[in-house]
């Protein structure tokens, strides 16, 4: 196991049946809250792509707490790939199936310049289709997916099969 790895690993709490029943929530609150491993967690990803992309793009939610500090640390604009109806002014927006039903992202349509290159990051990945979505808005609004960033990946969901497209890196498995 990689150092990254390890401190990830330490520093997730696993909360049974949140937000509902039969689901094991991935809590990342633990990581977020030490500094040290928080750094850790931006830093691994600043070395691996700076001066390779443009901006950062963060899902909702918590993808937009380690995007916000990668964006700063890289020195780079942040893009917020958002729930739908949260965003003003013209935007554009792609719906994808969850376990139970389904979900709309959004992305506004000026928030980067044609080509420029863009690291999407969040929290987990679980079945892929958060991901996807948020990659396939950010081509949509004419950036470049230069990588998807995940902390953690439930494995056995496999969601890299649905990222084949783009490079896929998780700073943990489980
Ligand atoms: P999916 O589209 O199935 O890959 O789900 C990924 C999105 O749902 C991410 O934005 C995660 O924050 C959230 N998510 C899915 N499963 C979990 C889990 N077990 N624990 C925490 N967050 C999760």
């Amino acid at each position: 196991m990689s150092e990254i790895s390890a401190v990830v690993s330490a520093h997730l709490r696993d909360v049974p049946d949140f937000p509902s029943p039969g689901i094991l929530f991935k809590d990342i609150g633990p990581l977020i809250g030490d500094a040290q491993a928080f750094a850790a967690v931006t830093e691994h990803w600043r070395l691996r792509h700076q001066h390779r992309v443009d901006a950062v793009a963060g899902i909702d939610a918590r993808g937009f707490i380690f995007g916000g500090a990668l964006a700063l640390a890289l020195g780079v604009g942040f893009v917020p790939v958002r729930k739908a109806g949260k965003l003003p002014g013209p935007t554009v927006e792609k719906s994808y199936d969850l376990e139970y039903g389904s979900a709309t992202l959004a992305v506004q349509r000026d928030a980067l310049e044609p080509g420029q290159r863009v690291v999407v990051i969040d929290d987990v990945l679980a079945t892929g289709g958060t991901a996807r979505a948020a990659c396939e808005l950010i081509e949509e609004v004419d950036g470049k997916v230069t990588a998807f960033e995940v902390v953690l990946e439930l494995a056995a969901l496999d969601g890299r099969a649905k990222l084949s497209r783009w490079p896929v890196e998780a700073l943990a498995s489980s």
